[in-house]
């Protein structure tokens, strides 16, 4: 799938979508860095811990696209993520263990073609946990108002609570062998979902 696929498919999708060659903002990914979510609010972590890359739901995003449904198969995923030099991670908010936007949906079995987990948030955040993985709390309320979509392998952007986007560090599915074109729409899907006024990519490259 090249960018420009990528920008069609959103495009037939009702999204406006750019692609560039970078973006302010852009650094590499550090040692330190969560693997997190694409969420764009405040963490109760910082510094280099926000210099992750960044995925749906965190790790869900690896067990959601392989169809690891079970509590079990978290374990290997942990690990897994910590072999490839990355700090594991799943988020919470105000709400509870089950604030992050995409748990909710895959686990109330709202993506299309994506079976829902046989466990809930805070099962899955204790079993992380459990497994020396971390578990976010993000703050405040969704003000997302556009999705980075970024391609280049080892970057990624922190998040910015003041000027709100999602970013998908879309080159972690090459990474980890996930299918590209199946991730980029279940990112269409959540983002669709859970705020249509991020429906503007932009496509790093
Ligand atoms: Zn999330």
């Amino acid at each position: 799938m090249t960018p420009q696929d990528l920008a069609k498919a959103l495009e037939g999708r009702g999204w406006k979508a750019s692609i560039h060659k970078s973006l302010k903002g852009l650094v590499k990914v550090h040692p330190d860095g969560l693997f997190k979510c694409v969420d764009g609010r405040e963490s109760d972590h910082a510094g280099d811990a926000m210099r992750g890359p960044k995925a749906l739901g965190g790790i869900y995003a690896i067990a959601a696209l392989r169809g690891k449904r079970e509590l079990k198969h978290l374990k290997p995923i942990v690990a897994e993520v910590r072999r490839k030099g990355y700090v594991p991670s799943v988020h919470g908010d105000d709400h509870g263990s089950i604030g992050c936007g995409f748990f909710k949906l895959w686990q109330t079995g709202q993506l299309p073609g994506v079976r829902p987990p046989n466990y809930d948030g805070a099962a899955g955040r204790e079993e992380i946990l459990s497994q020396d993985g971390a578990y976010e709390w993000l703050k405040g309320g969704h003000e997302e108002w556009f999705t980075i979509i970024n391609l280049r392998s080892g970057t990624t952007f922190r998040p910015n609570p003041n000027d709100q986007r999602f970013v998908l560090d879309a080159w972690v599915a090459q990474e980890f062998k996930l299918p590209l074109a199946e991730y980029a729409v279940l990112a269409a899907e959540t983002v669709e979902r859970l705020r249509p006024a991020a429906m503007v990519a932009k496509i790093i490259v």
